[in-house]
């Protein structure tokens, strides 16, 4: 018998690292996005109450299809849709990979406009379809000619628009996206994780008329549950079906639907917040451009800014000062997210700090 050398791992799998930005313990934590606020003890309280009613059922499977998550999910979002028109996953990266395990795969195309999403690749990676991109123009737009070019040229079965895009922010208007579902047959991903931060409309009203649109959202930054792993997708029927075809048996947890549900019910507390935080992202970078900094105008809860002759050194000499914000993006640019009004003090301060040394730009 063989030991742990030579593991029959895919060939395509030797030598790879598991990714995820660094889960480090310091006061300031503005890396990777997440909503600063925590539950309401009110909320909390709720939810507690929930999992405790849940928790008598817990011998039994939870439900497979989700359909009371979906629902509320559906009217949520408005737009005529219906529980048919929504599939929920653990997080849009479970989302994500059932897309491209029902559309992607051996021989199939994902298409995306870099810089983009650092997760993509993987979910490619892990479904065994190749994964392709183009540059966005300069100012990180990307505009019909640009998207259907590409993808004449590599012939995807599913390509992915994110807007607000991450790590840039820069938005995608709503007809653009029509235009490019009107010449394309391939699926069209919209990734709007951050759409409830921005002050442009989102693709929703494009899902009636195009029967290969799919709007990929998240509760993980707007409502503020990172930890409850709940991510949704609204389109045609038949894409829902799609996923259900490939999803695993009761994939959703039973605490995950009742927690989800608690959350969507105190909306209204979870939302608030929404507009300060965006609030504090456009404050953030009127600050940076004051200061001299290059900045990516946002319409998300992060910044991309520089730009830094050794970003490396900067994003350490913010983290040696307790601010923990992410080395990600184009050469030279370091990215932040929105946070707390004191968070956002003690980011510029760092900065300041560093920038005094003389580290800027
Ligand atoms: C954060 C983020 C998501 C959401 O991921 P979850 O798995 O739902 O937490 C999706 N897309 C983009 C571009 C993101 O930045």
């Amino acid at each position: 018998m063989s030991g742990l050398s030579g593991l029959p791992l895919r060939d395509d799998l030797v030598g790879e690292e598991p990714y995820g930005a660094p889960q480090i313990d310091v006061p300031v934590v503005l890396n990777v996005n997440e909503n600063p606020y925590p539950p309401s003890g009110e909320l909390r309280r709720a939810m507690g109450e929930a999992i405790q009613e849940a928790a008598a059922t817990m011998n039994r499977y939870p439900d497979r299809e989700a359909v009371a998550l979906r629902e509320d999910l559906a009217s949520y979002l408005g737009n005529g849709l219906t529980a048919r028109n929504i599939w929920v996953g653990n997080g849009s990266n479970e989302i994500m990979g059932q897309l491209l395990t029902a559309f992607g795969g051996p021989g199939r195309r994902m298409l995306t406009f870099t810089p983009t999403y650092s997760m993509y690749p993987e979910y490619a990676r892990n479904t065994c379809t190749a994964y392709v991109t183009e540059p966005r123009n300069p100012d990180f737009t990307v505009d019909a000619g640009l998207v259907l070019s590409a993808v004449e040229h590599h012939t995807p079965t599913v390509v992915v628009i994110t807007t607000p895009n991450n790590p840039t922010g820069t938005c995608t208007a709503p007809e653009v996206i029509d235009e490019i579902c009107s010449a394309t047959d391939a699926i069209v991903v919209v990734d709007e994780a951050y759409q409830e931060f921005s002050r442009h409309p989102g693709a929703l009203p494009l899902l009636a008329r195009h029967p290969r649109l799919v709007i990929t959202r998240t509760m993980s930054k707007a409502f503020a549950m990172a930890g409850g792993r709940v991510g949704y997708l609204a389109a045609a029927p038949e894409i829902v079906d799609a996923c259900r075809i490939v999803r695993l048996p009761y994939h959703m947890s039973l605490q995950t639907q009742v927690l989800a549900r608690v959350a969507l019910a105190h909306r209204d507390e979870l939302l608030a917040r929404v507009e300060e935080l965006a609030e504090e992202c456009r404050a953030f970078q009127g600050w940076l451009q004051g200061h001299g900094y290059e900045v990516v105008p946002s319409e998300a809860n992060f910044v991309l800014f520089g730009r830094f002759k050794d970003r490396h050194s900067v994003w350490q000499g913010l983290l040696d000062r307790g601010v923990l914000i992410r080395e990600t993006g184009p050469e030279g640019f370091l990215r932040a997210s929105a946070g707390t009004p004191r968070e956002m003090a003690a980011l510029k301060r760092a900065l300041a700090e560093i920038n005094s040394e003389g580290r800027h730009p």
